[in-house]
Protein backbone atom coordinates (compact mmCIF):
# COMPACT_ATOMS: atom_id res chain seq x y z
CA UNK A 1 0.00 0.00 0.00
CA UNK A 2 2.75 2.32 0.99
CA UNK A 3 4.26 1.05 -2.29
CA UNK A 4 1.81 1.88 -4.42
CA UNK A 5 1.50 5.58 -2.45
CA UNK A 6 5.18 6.55 -2.90
CA UNK A 7 5.27 5.27 -6.93
CA UNK A 8 1.69 7.25 -7.98
CA UNK A 9 3.84 10.18 -5.98
CA UNK A 10 7.37 9.58 -8.08
CA UNK A 11 5.65 9.62 -11.04
CA UNK A 12 4.41 13.51 -10.38
CA UNK A 13 7.89 14.38 -8.62
CA UNK A 14 11.22 15.21 -10.23
CA UNK A 15 13.02 12.03 -9.59
CA UNK A 16 16.17 14.23 -7.84
CA UNK A 17 13.40 15.41 -5.45
CA UNK A 18 11.26 12.47 -4.70
CA UNK A 19 14.85 10.33 -4.25
CA UNK A 20 15.77 13.06 -1.73
CA UNK A 21 12.59 13.49 0.67
CA UNK A 22 10.87 9.75 -0.22
CA UNK A 23 13.85 7.47 0.06
CA UNK A 24 14.02 9.14 3.52
CA UNK A 25 10.37 7.94 4.42
CA UNK A 26 9.63 4.30 6.19
CA UNK A 27 6.08 2.76 6.91
CA UNK A 28 5.70 1.40 10.00
CA UNK A 29 2.01 0.47 10.58
CA UNK A 30 -1.37 2.28 9.79
CA UNK A 31 -4.69 0.95 11.57
CA UNK A 32 -7.98 2.32 11.85
CA UNK A 33 -7.80 5.26 9.08
CA UNK A 34 -4.43 6.24 10.31
CA UNK A 35 -0.72 5.73 8.80
CA UNK A 36 2.22 5.96 10.56
CA UNK A 37 5.17 6.90 9.07
CA UNK A 38 8.97 7.26 9.86
CA UNK A 39 11.60 9.83 8.89
CA UNK A 40 14.91 10.04 10.69
CA UNK A 41 15.75 13.64 12.31
CA UNK A 42 13.14 16.82 12.64
CA UNK A 43 14.49 18.39 10.06
CA UNK A 44 13.73 15.65 7.50
CA UNK A 45 10.19 15.39 9.38
CA UNK A 46 9.76 19.27 9.26
CA UNK A 47 10.10 19.02 5.02
CA UNK A 48 8.33 16.22 4.76
CA UNK A 49 5.31 17.53 6.59
CA UNK A 50 5.36 20.83 4.95
CA UNK A 51 5.87 19.85 1.46
CA UNK A 52 4.54 16.50 1.09
CA UNK A 53 2.17 15.32 4.10
CA UNK A 54 -0.88 16.39 1.90
CA UNK A 55 0.14 15.10 -1.34
CA UNK A 56 1.05 11.75 0.84
CA UNK A 57 -2.63 11.89 2.11
CA UNK A 58 -4.15 12.80 -0.83
CA UNK A 59 -2.60 10.21 -2.86
CA UNK A 60 -4.03 7.09 -0.28
CA UNK A 61 -7.01 8.69 -0.41
CA UNK A 62 -7.10 8.43 -4.06
CA UNK A 63 -6.22 4.53 -3.78
CA UNK A 64 -7.98 3.35 -0.91
CA UNK A 65 -11.37 6.31 -1.09
CA UNK A 66 -11.03 6.14 2.64
CA UNK A 67 -10.38 8.83 4.72
CA UNK A 68 -7.12 8.87 6.64
CA UNK A 69 -4.47 10.19 8.79
CA UNK A 70 -0.59 10.40 8.93
CA UNK A 71 0.97 10.74 11.64
CA UNK A 72 4.92 10.69 11.96
CA UNK A 73 7.74 9.40 14.20
CA UNK A 74 11.08 10.18 14.25
CA UNK A 75 13.21 6.83 14.69
CA UNK A 76 17.09 6.77 14.02
CA UNK A 77 18.27 6.32 10.61
CA UNK A 78 19.36 2.89 10.92
CA UNK A 79 15.84 1.95 11.99
CA UNK A 80 14.27 3.44 8.73
CA UNK A 81 17.36 1.11 6.43
CA UNK A 82 16.16 -1.92 8.69
CA UNK A 83 12.20 -1.48 7.29
CA UNK A 84 13.23 -0.46 3.78
CA UNK A 85 15.71 -3.17 3.48
CA UNK A 86 14.36 -6.35 5.51
CA UNK A 87 17.06 -8.25 4.87
CA UNK A 88 20.46 -7.99 2.65
CA UNK A 89 21.03 -11.81 2.92
CA UNK A 90 18.91 -13.96 0.21
CA UNK A 91 16.62 -16.09 2.03
CA UNK A 92 14.83 -17.89 -0.99
CA UNK A 93 17.50 -18.52 -3.58
CA UNK A 94 16.30 -18.77 -7.17
CA UNK A 95 13.21 -15.62 -6.05
CA UNK A 96 16.03 -13.36 -5.20
CA UNK A 97 18.05 -14.52 -8.51
CA UNK A 98 15.83 -12.84 -10.38
CA UNK A 99 14.71 -9.72 -7.96
CA UNK A 100 18.50 -9.52 -8.26
CA UNK A 101 18.74 -9.63 -11.62
CA UNK A 102 16.07 -6.91 -12.88
CA UNK A 103 18.00 -4.46 -10.66
CA UNK A 104 20.82 -5.35 -12.15
CA UNK A 105 19.91 -4.60 -15.22
CA UNK A 106 19.54 -0.31 -14.60
CA UNK A 107 22.76 -0.91 -12.26
CA UNK A 108 24.63 -1.61 -15.27
CA UNK A 109 23.86 1.06 -17.14
CA UNK A 110 24.67 3.75 -14.20
CA UNK A 111 27.85 1.69 -13.98
CA UNK A 112 28.29 2.95 -17.53
CA UNK A 113 27.00 6.52 -16.78
CA UNK A 114 29.76 6.29 -14.12
CA UNK A 115 32.74 5.32 -16.14
CA UNK A 116 31.54 7.93 -19.07
CA UNK A 117 31.75 10.42 -16.14
CA UNK A 118 35.09 9.53 -15.07
CA UNK A 119 36.18 9.56 -18.80
CA UNK A 120 35.02 12.83 -19.05
CA UNK A 121 36.89 14.14 -15.49
CA UNK A 122 33.99 14.83 -13.84
CA UNK A 123 33.15 14.35 -10.35
CA UNK A 124 29.99 12.40 -10.06
CA UNK A 125 28.81 13.59 -6.79
CA UNK A 126 28.52 17.56 -7.82
CA UNK A 127 25.13 17.35 -9.22
CA UNK A 128 22.44 20.44 -9.59
CA UNK A 129 20.25 18.67 -6.84
CA UNK A 130 22.89 18.47 -4.34
CA UNK A 131 23.44 22.47 -4.92
CA UNK A 132 21.14 24.52 -2.51
CA UNK A 133 20.40 27.90 -4.39
CA UNK A 134 20.50 31.57 -2.50
CA UNK A 135 20.27 34.95 -3.72
CA UNK A 136 23.64 34.83 -4.20
CA UNK A 137 24.05 32.22 -6.29
CA UNK A 138 20.47 31.96 -7.78
CA UNK A 139 21.44 33.15 -11.52
CA UNK A 140 24.53 31.00 -11.82
CA UNK A 141 22.64 28.33 -11.08
CA UNK A 142 19.82 29.20 -13.35
CA UNK A 143 22.35 30.10 -15.96
CA UNK A 144 23.92 27.02 -15.29
CA UNK A 145 21.11 24.93 -15.43
CA UNK A 146 19.55 26.39 -18.70
CA UNK A 147 23.27 25.10 -20.06
CA UNK A 148 23.05 21.86 -19.33
CA UNK A 149 19.24 20.98 -20.78
CA UNK A 150 20.08 22.74 -23.89
CA UNK A 151 24.16 23.05 -24.40
CA UNK A 152 25.68 25.29 -27.29
CA UNK A 153 22.32 26.98 -27.76
CA UNK A 154 21.10 29.20 -24.54
CA UNK A 155 24.15 30.80 -23.18
CA UNK A 156 27.63 30.11 -25.03
CA UNK A 157 30.05 30.64 -23.98
CA UNK A 158 29.38 30.95 -20.30
CA UNK A 159 31.33 32.41 -17.32
CA UNK A 160 31.05 31.63 -13.92
CA UNK A 161 33.14 34.01 -11.57
CA UNK A 162 33.19 34.27 -7.88
CA UNK A 163 35.87 33.62 -4.75
CA UNK A 164 37.32 30.03 -2.98
CA UNK A 165 34.86 28.02 -2.21
CA UNK A 166 31.24 29.25 -3.46
CA UNK A 167 30.69 26.54 -5.80
CA UNK A 168 32.34 27.33 -9.26
CA UNK A 169 33.31 23.98 -9.40
CA UNK A 170 30.44 22.43 -8.16
CA UNK A 171 28.09 23.88 -11.05
CA UNK A 172 30.77 23.41 -13.31
CA UNK A 173 30.58 19.68 -12.87
CA UNK A 174 26.66 19.48 -12.20
CA UNK A 175 26.79 20.93 -15.97
CA UNK A 176 28.92 17.93 -17.34
CA UNK A 177 27.47 15.28 -15.14
CA UNK A 178 23.52 16.45 -16.04
CA UNK A 179 24.35 16.59 -19.98
CA UNK A 180 25.56 12.83 -19.89
CA UNK A 181 22.71 11.69 -17.63
CA UNK A 182 20.27 12.88 -20.21
CA UNK A 183 22.06 13.46 -23.75
CA UNK A 184 24.78 10.72 -23.24
CA UNK A 185 25.83 10.76 -27.06
CA UNK A 186 27.27 14.47 -26.25
CA UNK A 187 31.07 14.37 -25.65
CA UNK A 188 31.77 16.42 -23.01
CA UNK A 189 35.05 17.27 -21.44
CA UNK A 190 35.94 18.68 -18.04
CA UNK A 191 39.39 20.19 -17.38
CA UNK A 192 41.14 22.32 -14.96
CA UNK A 193 43.12 25.58 -16.64
CA UNK A 194 45.95 23.53 -14.87
CA UNK A 195 45.29 20.20 -16.59
CA UNK A 196 44.64 21.81 -20.24
CA UNK A 197 48.15 23.82 -19.85
CA UNK A 198 50.17 20.72 -18.38
CA UNK A 199 48.60 18.66 -21.07
CA UNK A 200 49.21 21.26 -24.09
CA UNK A 201 53.01 21.44 -22.71
CA UNK A 202 53.41 17.49 -22.80
CA UNK A 203 51.78 17.51 -25.85
CA UNK A 204 54.71 19.94 -27.41
CA UNK A 205 57.47 17.84 -25.70
CA UNK A 206 56.03 14.51 -27.18
CA UNK A 207 55.61 16.16 -30.32
CA UNK A 208 51.82 15.32 -30.74
CA UNK A 209 50.24 18.89 -30.30
CA UNK A 210 47.50 17.40 -33.40
CA UNK A 211 46.44 15.00 -31.17
CA UNK A 212 46.17 17.45 -28.45
CA UNK A 213 44.60 19.78 -30.95
CA UNK A 214 42.29 17.13 -32.27
CA UNK A 215 41.36 15.85 -28.20
CA UNK A 216 40.03 19.47 -27.61
CA UNK A 217 38.41 20.38 -30.73
CA UNK A 218 36.24 17.96 -31.22
CA UNK A 219 34.34 17.68 -28.35
CA UNK A 220 30.69 19.12 -27.92
CA UNK A 221 31.08 20.58 -24.41
CA UNK A 222 33.95 21.90 -23.14
CA UNK A 223 34.00 22.75 -19.46
CA UNK A 224 37.35 24.49 -18.06
CA UNK A 225 38.01 25.64 -14.66
CA UNK A 226 39.98 28.17 -12.80
CA UNK A 227 41.19 29.77 -15.93
CA UNK A 228 42.74 32.84 -14.07
CA UNK A 229 45.54 30.00 -13.77
CA UNK A 230 46.10 30.79 -17.18
CA UNK A 231 47.46 34.38 -16.78
CA UNK A 232 51.02 35.02 -18.04
CA UNK A 233 51.40 31.58 -19.58
CA UNK A 234 51.08 33.21 -23.22
CA UNK A 235 51.65 29.93 -25.57
CA UNK A 236 48.62 28.05 -23.66
CA UNK A 237 46.79 30.96 -24.21
CA UNK A 238 47.54 31.25 -27.81
CA UNK A 239 46.60 27.41 -28.31
CA UNK A 240 43.21 28.08 -26.16
CA UNK A 241 42.04 30.64 -27.93
CA UNK A 242 42.50 28.66 -31.12
CA UNK A 243 40.52 25.86 -29.52
CA UNK A 244 37.86 28.63 -28.32
CA UNK A 245 37.23 29.92 -32.33
CA UNK A 246 37.05 26.47 -33.27
CA UNK A 247 34.21 25.47 -30.99
CA UNK A 248 32.50 28.74 -31.10
CA UNK A 249 32.20 28.28 -34.92
CA UNK A 250 30.53 25.04 -34.29
CA UNK A 251 28.60 26.20 -32.11
CA UNK A 252 30.06 23.79 -29.41
CA UNK A 253 29.00 24.56 -25.85
CA UNK A 254 32.22 26.05 -23.26
CA UNK A 255 31.51 26.42 -19.67
CA UNK A 256 34.60 28.47 -17.86
CA UNK A 257 35.22 29.86 -14.48
CA UNK A 258 37.30 32.32 -12.83
CA UNK A 259 38.12 33.48 -9.08
CA UNK A 260 37.58 37.11 -10.47
CA UNK A 261 36.00 39.36 -13.81
CA UNK A 262 37.69 38.40 -16.52
CA UNK A 263 38.34 42.60 -16.36
CA UNK A 264 40.56 42.33 -13.33
CA UNK A 265 42.67 39.33 -14.59
CA UNK A 266 46.40 40.47 -15.70
CA UNK A 267 48.79 38.65 -18.31
CA UNK A 268 46.11 37.53 -20.34
CA UNK A 269 45.72 38.68 -23.80
CA UNK A 270 43.18 40.82 -24.98
CA UNK A 271 41.57 38.93 -28.02
CA UNK A 272 41.23 36.13 -25.08
CA UNK A 273 39.68 37.53 -22.52
CA UNK A 274 37.34 39.40 -25.13
CA UNK A 275 36.51 35.97 -26.12
CA UNK A 276 35.63 34.78 -22.32
CA UNK A 277 33.66 38.20 -22.07
CA UNK A 278 31.06 37.20 -24.61
CA UNK A 279 27.88 35.30 -24.01
CA UNK A 280 27.36 35.16 -20.45
CA UNK A 281 29.41 36.42 -17.42
CA UNK A 282 27.50 35.42 -14.12
CA UNK A 283 29.12 35.76 -10.55
CA UNK A 284 28.79 33.77 -6.89
CA UNK A 285 28.55 35.68 -4.15
CA UNK A 286 29.54 34.82 -0.59
CA UNK A 287 25.70 33.42 1.02
CA UNK A 288 23.99 35.23 3.77
CA UNK A 289 22.65 33.44 7.01
CA UNK A 290 19.55 31.77 5.72
CA UNK A 291 21.48 30.16 3.09
CA UNK A 292 24.01 29.25 5.10
CA UNK A 293 21.53 27.42 7.19
CA UNK A 294 20.51 25.60 4.64
CA UNK A 295 23.28 24.79 3.54
CA UNK A 296 24.17 23.32 6.51
CA UNK A 297 20.70 21.55 6.82
CA UNK A 298 21.10 19.35 3.52
CA UNK A 299 24.50 18.94 3.81
CA UNK A 300 23.44 17.09 7.63
CA UNK A 301 20.85 15.07 5.96
CA UNK A 302 23.30 13.92 2.78
CA UNK A 303 25.66 12.45 5.71
CA UNK A 304 22.82 10.91 7.88
CA UNK A 305 24.22 13.02 10.72
CA UNK A 306 21.82 14.85 13.25
CA UNK A 307 22.63 18.26 15.00
CA UNK A 308 20.90 20.48 17.02
CA UNK A 309 19.40 23.75 15.54
CA UNK A 310 21.45 25.76 18.18
CA UNK A 311 24.73 24.44 16.95
CA UNK A 312 23.86 24.87 13.29
CA UNK A 313 22.90 28.88 14.13
CA UNK A 314 26.33 28.72 15.60
CA UNK A 315 28.17 27.78 12.73
CA UNK A 316 25.65 29.48 10.31
CA UNK A 317 26.29 33.24 12.30
CA UNK A 318 29.69 32.80 12.90
CA UNK A 319 31.00 30.79 9.25
CA UNK A 320 30.47 33.60 6.67
CA UNK A 321 33.22 33.02 4.25
CA UNK A 322 32.38 30.60 1.91
CA UNK A 323 30.44 26.98 1.65
CA UNK A 324 33.56 24.90 2.13
CA UNK A 325 34.55 26.25 5.45
CA UNK A 326 30.63 25.77 6.28
CA UNK A 327 31.10 22.21 5.30
CA UNK A 328 34.39 21.30 6.77
CA UNK A 329 32.71 23.08 9.89
CA UNK A 330 30.20 20.66 10.07
CA UNK A 331 32.44 17.70 8.94
CA UNK A 332 34.27 18.18 12.16
CA UNK A 333 32.31 18.23 14.50
CA UNK A 334 30.01 15.47 12.37
CA UNK A 335 33.29 13.18 12.74
CA UNK A 336 33.82 14.11 16.23
CA UNK A 337 30.06 12.93 17.61
CA UNK A 338 30.33 9.16 15.01
CA UNK A 339 33.78 8.90 16.97
CA UNK A 340 31.83 9.23 20.17
CA UNK A 341 28.69 7.36 19.27
CA UNK A 342 26.49 10.24 20.48
CA UNK A 343 24.97 13.49 19.34
CA UNK A 344 27.50 16.80 20.36
CA UNK A 345 26.77 19.28 22.75
CA UNK A 346 26.49 23.18 21.78
CA UNK A 347 29.66 23.29 24.42
CA UNK A 348 31.58 21.31 22.91
CA UNK A 349 30.49 21.95 19.24
CA UNK A 350 31.80 25.55 20.42
CA UNK A 351 35.04 24.15 21.84
CA UNK A 352 36.22 22.42 18.61
CA UNK A 353 34.98 25.33 16.37
CA UNK A 354 36.20 28.25 18.06
CA UNK A 355 34.91 31.41 17.34
CA UNK A 356 36.46 31.90 13.65
CA UNK A 357 37.11 35.27 13.41
CA UNK A 358 39.32 34.72 10.54
CA UNK A 359 36.06 32.61 9.03
CA UNK A 360 33.98 35.56 9.72
CA UNK A 361 35.76 38.24 8.70
CA UNK A 362 36.66 38.14 5.02
CA UNK A 363 32.90 38.81 3.73
CA UNK A 364 32.22 41.51 5.68
CA UNK A 365 35.08 44.28 4.96
CA UNK A 366 32.48 46.68 3.74
CA UNK A 367 30.31 46.43 7.12
CA UNK A 368 31.15 49.75 8.43
CA UNK A 369 32.42 50.38 12.25
CA UNK A 370 29.88 53.25 12.31
CA UNK A 371 27.00 50.76 11.74
CA UNK A 372 28.62 48.57 14.25
CA UNK A 373 28.62 51.28 16.54
CA UNK A 374 24.68 52.22 15.71
CA UNK A 375 23.43 48.28 16.22
CA UNK A 376 25.23 47.79 19.65
CA UNK A 377 24.23 51.39 20.84
CA UNK A 378 20.35 50.89 19.74
CA UNK A 379 20.83 47.12 21.61
CA UNK A 380 21.88 48.82 24.81
CA UNK A 381 19.76 51.94 24.49
CA UNK A 382 23.03 54.30 24.11
CA UNK A 383 23.15 56.84 21.61
CA UNK A 384 26.20 56.41 18.87
CA UNK A 385 27.53 59.47 20.40
CA UNK A 386 28.12 58.11 23.75
CA UNK A 387 29.78 55.31 22.35
CA UNK A 388 32.39 57.17 20.58
CA UNK A 389 32.33 59.87 23.85
CA UNK A 390 34.80 59.90 26.49
CA UNK A 391 31.91 59.51 29.11
CA UNK A 392 33.31 56.19 31.43
CA UNK A 393 29.69 55.37 32.98
CA UNK A 394 29.49 51.96 33.63
CA UNK A 395 26.59 51.45 31.61
CA UNK A 396 28.13 53.01 28.27
CA UNK A 397 32.03 51.35 29.06
CA UNK A 398 30.39 47.80 28.21
CA UNK A 399 28.90 48.70 25.06
CA UNK A 400 31.77 50.54 23.92
CA UNK A 401 34.22 47.59 24.41
CA UNK A 402 31.38 45.18 22.32
CA UNK A 403 31.36 47.59 19.58
CA UNK A 404 35.09 47.51 19.60
CA UNK A 405 35.44 43.47 19.65
CA UNK A 406 32.73 42.93 17.48
CA UNK A 407 34.56 45.75 14.71
CA UNK A 408 37.70 43.64 15.32
CA UNK A 409 36.19 40.57 14.99
CA UNK A 410 33.72 40.80 11.95
CA UNK A 411 35.76 43.83 9.68
CA UNK A 412 39.00 43.41 8.32
CA UNK A 413 39.71 47.31 9.65
CA UNK A 414 43.25 47.40 12.17
CA UNK A 415 42.91 48.30 15.49
CA UNK A 416 44.41 51.99 14.64
CA UNK A 417 41.53 52.28 12.27
CA UNK A 418 38.70 50.66 14.92
CA UNK A 419 40.37 53.24 17.73
CA UNK A 420 39.94 55.68 15.33
CA UNK A 421 36.38 55.58 14.51
CA UNK A 422 35.81 55.24 18.59
CA UNK A 423 36.51 58.83 19.03
CA UNK A 424 40.66 58.83 18.07
CA UNK A 425 41.22 56.17 21.10
CA UNK A 426 44.25 54.32 20.71
CA UNK A 427 45.01 50.99 19.14
CA UNK A 428 45.95 49.53 22.59
CA UNK A 429 42.48 50.12 23.95
CA UNK A 430 40.91 48.43 21.22
CA UNK A 431 43.08 45.08 21.93
CA UNK A 432 42.11 45.46 25.69
CA UNK A 433 38.49 45.62 24.64
CA UNK A 434 38.84 42.66 22.04
CA UNK A 435 40.43 40.96 25.21
CA UNK A 436 38.08 41.59 27.77
CA UNK A 437 34.95 40.81 25.47
CA UNK A 438 36.99 37.65 24.47
CA UNK A 439 36.80 36.03 28.55
CA UNK A 440 33.86 37.35 29.41
CA UNK A 441 32.56 35.37 26.82
CA UNK A 442 33.93 32.29 28.15
CA UNK A 443 32.97 32.66 31.66
CA UNK A 444 28.94 33.68 30.79
CA UNK A 445 26.96 31.54 27.91
CA UNK A 446 23.93 34.31 28.20
CA UNK A 447 26.60 36.74 27.52
CA UNK A 448 28.67 35.36 24.99
CA UNK A 449 24.40 34.71 23.18
CA UNK A 450 24.45 38.19 23.46
CA UNK A 451 27.14 38.43 21.75
CA UNK A 452 27.10 35.88 19.26
CA UNK A 453 23.11 37.46 18.51
CA UNK A 454 24.59 41.15 17.32
CA UNK A 455 27.29 39.47 15.11
CA UNK A 456 24.78 37.94 12.95
CA UNK A 457 22.56 40.79 13.14
CA UNK A 458 24.88 42.63 12.12
CA UNK A 459 26.30 40.18 9.27
CA UNK A 460 22.97 39.23 8.26
CA UNK A 461 21.48 42.70 7.91
CA UNK A 462 24.64 43.85 5.26
CA UNK A 463 23.75 41.65 3.00
P1 LIG B 1 34.95 26.72 -5.87
O1 LIG B 1 35.20 25.88 -7.07
O2 LIG B 1 34.15 27.95 -6.18
O3 LIG B 1 36.18 27.05 -5.10
P2 LIG B 1 33.56 24.38 -4.95
O4 LIG B 1 32.61 24.17 -6.06
O5 LIG B 1 34.75 23.49 -4.91
O6 LIG B 1 34.02 25.91 -4.88
O7 LIG B 1 32.75 24.29 -3.58
C1 LIG B 1 33.36 23.99 -2.34
C2 LIG B 1 32.52 22.98 -1.58
O8 LIG B 1 31.30 23.59 -1.20
C3 LIG B 1 32.15 21.79 -2.41
O9 LIG B 1 32.14 20.65 -1.59
C4 LIG B 1 30.75 22.09 -2.89
O10 LIG B 1 30.01 20.91 -3.08
C5 LIG B 1 30.20 22.91 -1.77
N1 LIG B 1 29.24 23.91 -2.23
C6 LIG B 1 29.53 25.12 -2.77
N2 LIG B 1 28.42 25.81 -3.02
C7 LIG B 1 27.38 25.03 -2.64
C8 LIG B 1 25.96 25.19 -2.62
N3 LIG B 1 25.38 26.31 -3.06
N4 LIG B 1 25.22 24.18 -2.16
C9 LIG B 1 25.79 23.06 -1.70
N5 LIG B 1 27.11 22.85 -1.67
C10 LIG B 1 27.91 23.80 -2.13
MG1 LIG C 1 36.99 25.20 -7.85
Amino acid sequence: FWQETASRIKETLPEQEYHTWFNRIAYLKSDNHKVVLAVASQFILDTVIARYRDMIRNTMIELTGEEIDIVFEVVSRSKIEQIQQPSKEPKEAPKETTAFALQAKPQVSEEKTLKMKKDCNLNPSYEFHTFVIGDNSAFAYNASLAIAKNPGVSYNPCLIYGGVGLGKTHLLNSIGNYIINNTPELKVMYVTAEMFTNEFIESIGSQRTQQFKNKFRKVDVLLIDDIHFLQGKDSTQEELFHTFNNLYESKKQMVFTCDRPISELKNITDRLSSRFERGLNVDLQPPNYETRMAILKKKLVERGGSMSEEILNYIATNVCTNVRDLESSLTKLIAYSELLGQEISFDKAKELLGILPSLAANSNQTLSIDTIIKVVGEYFNVSSFEIKGKKKNKSLIQPRQIAMFLARDITEYSTTEIGTEFGGRDHTTVMHAHDRIESLMKGDESFANTIVKLKRDLTNGKR
